[in-house]
């Protein structure tokens, strides 16, 4: 059964098409991306799909939905017979801009980039792709991180005092910026090693004059993805306020034009939160793979998204959004 649903979905969409029942039964979304690489990158992490494969998606979704600006989405400004759709990328990569933007504009399809701070830091990388370049490489590694020891087993830090592993540390007990600047220190991995490890378009961000590009144009919205990619969820309110402050006032000088969307790093958020990202402007707010709080499900400021990742072949990556 199983099997034969597979097949009817590769078929339905090798005819450009997803399933229309599909598509009807889940109506409206906002789905996630984040990368667009020219090479398959799955060795190194789900996030980024191909540009063929993107391009597929998107004529899949042309096809079948209505695709809008997030603004659009949020405001319901847009009327038509299909359902709405909204793409959405995290975290800001270079290669947004050489090989997503191409295809974007092939099909005139808009789409909100949302962006961190880091490219103006001394370690311009996402904490995630930072331990996906040197994690597997460190099997027996011991480290000491502002006092916490880990140790490498099998690829993956551990904490050698509770048994956590490094990320979850740095998601919910040390999720600020010092603890991930001590971490890229005592990793001791220059950006230059990575390139004998991986393609530098798996982990390159845009630069400040290259999100000045991405604003100037009409197909894009530039949107905050916190300054330095920490777990707002997980820090103090003020820390997590004085972040999005930051991250705002770069974006908004680069963009020239007001911020009004945010989606939250690693999904990570919370009531006070969400209130602070409000009260900067920021009235179109973006979860990811679900709420943290049931009452969000009626909260018109924040809407949840599903994530698209290079999770096998193109037509398993467009269904596994409607599970
Ligand atoms: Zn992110």
């Amino acid at each position: 059964m199983r099997i034969a649903s597979e097949l009817l979905n590769l078929f339905n969409y090798n005819l450009g098409r997803i399933n229309p029942k599909l598509v009807n039964e889940k109506g409206d979304m906002i789905v996630m991306y984040h990368g667009v690489t020219r090479k398959n990158q799955a060795h190194i992490n789900k996030r980024h799909v191909t540009v063929e494969n993107f391009d597929g998606q998107i004529a899949v979704f042309k096809k079948n939905y209505e695709i809008v600006a997030v603004s659009e989405f949020f405001d319901n400004l847009v009327k038509s017979s299909k359902p709405k759709i909204c793409l959405t990328f995290d975290d800001g990569y270079k290669n947004n801009l050489d090989s997503a933007l191409p295809v974007l504009r092939k099909h005139n399809a808009s789409a909100a980039i949302y962006i961190t701070g880091l490219a103006e830091m001394h370690y311009p990388i996402i904490w995630a792709d930072y331990l996906d370049l040197t994690e597997r490489h460190s099997t027996g590694r011991k480290i000491n991180v502002l006092g916490h020891s880990f140790i490498n087993v099998s690829g993956s830090f551990i904490s050698e005092s509770s048994g956590q592993s490094l990320r979850e540390v740095i998601r919910y007990l040390s999720p600020g910026y010092e603890f991930k600047v001590a971490l890229i220190e005592a990793l001791g991995w220059d950006l230059k090693a990575f390139d004998k490890v991986a393609d530098r378009e798996v982990w390159e961000l845009v630069t400040g004059q290259e999100i000045k590009q991405l604003a100037s144009e009409k197909l894009i919205t530039i949107g905050s993805h916190g300054y330095y990619h920490n777990n707002l969820g997980s820090l103090d309110a003020e820390e997590a306020k004085d972040e999005m402050i930051k991250s705002v006032q770069y974006l908004q000088q680069l963009a020239g034009k007001p911020i009004q969307t945010i989606a939250y790093p690693d999904g990570s958020y919370n009531a006070e939160v969400k209130q602070a990202a409000k009260d900067l402007g920021m009235i179109y707010q973006l979860a990811a793979e679900g709420f943290r709080d049931e009452k969000d499900l009626t909260d018109t400021i924040i809407r949840n998204r599903k994530g698209i990742y290079n999770c096998g072949r193109p037509h398993t990556q467009l269904f596994d959004i409607y599970n």
